[in-house]
């Protein structure tokens, strides 16, 4: 099973997908966690690239094509052998973040965006997806308390209103494959409101 979270950033994905990690391994299951950018070694340097300030204003398709380089290698050198093996992946972010931040935010053609996902990945979809989602202005506060922002944080609030509008349109189109979840709650509320979503969804 492929679960991914998806949010702005500061939204707690990585403090989430933490603790229900934990929760299903305690239940004896195989849960492989990661994440994207990155994921693998080269995704890993290509993270490098992306996040570098000294690329600032880097072209939209040249920087919408680095996430998809590592995403095709991260899908095929550790999805997709996960999904193979019968383990629970819980990927910090996936395609659905190319369609909000360089579809929605950086104002490129959405169809386009979903095609080139589709052969990033081969076709590769997430069964669950949790979108963790909140006022940018607060979670830019939040980020702010955390330090040095990478280069896309360093983004002016209306770009992430228009991340967060991106997100919340995917949801809208399919509601059977996302849960929105209020990040703004506190850290127990949402990892409990998550683990009623994955029990649910692991039980139908
Ligand atoms: O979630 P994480 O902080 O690891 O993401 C790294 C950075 O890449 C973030 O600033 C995020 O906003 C950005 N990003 C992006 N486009 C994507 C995926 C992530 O601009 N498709
Ligand atoms: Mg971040």
């Amino acid at each position: 099973m492929f679960i991914t979270f998806e949010g702005p950033d500061g939204a707690g994905k990585t403090t989430q997908i933490g603790l229900l990690s934990q929760y299903l391994s305690r239940r004896g299951m195989a849960v492989v966690t990661t994440r994207e950018p990155g994921g693998t070694p080269l995704g890993d340097d290509i993270r490098r690239i992306l996040l570098d300030v000294k690329y600032k204003g880097m072209d939209p398709r040249a920087e919408t094509l680095l996430y998809l380089a590592a995403r095709a290698q991260h899908a095929a050198t550790v999805i997709r052998p996960a999904l193979a093996e019968g383990r629970i992946i819980l990927s910090d972010r996936f395609a659905d973040s190319t369609l909000a931040y360089q579809g929605a935010a950086r104002a490129l053609a959405a169809a386009e965006v979903a095609a080139a996902n589709e052969f990033a990945t081969a076709g590769l979809i997430p069964d669950l997806t949790i979108l963790l989602d909140g006022d940018p202005a607060e979670l830019q506060t939040r980020r702010q308390r955390r330090g040095a922002g990478d280069r896309i944080e360093a983004e002016a609030i209306a770009f992430h209103r228009r991340v967060r509008t991106g997100f919340l349109q995917l949801a809208g189109k399919e509601p059977d494959r996302f849960r929105i979840i209020n990040a703004l709650d506190s850290v127990e509320t949402i990892n409990s409101q998550i683990v009623c979503y994955i029990d649910e969804f692991l039980h139908r």
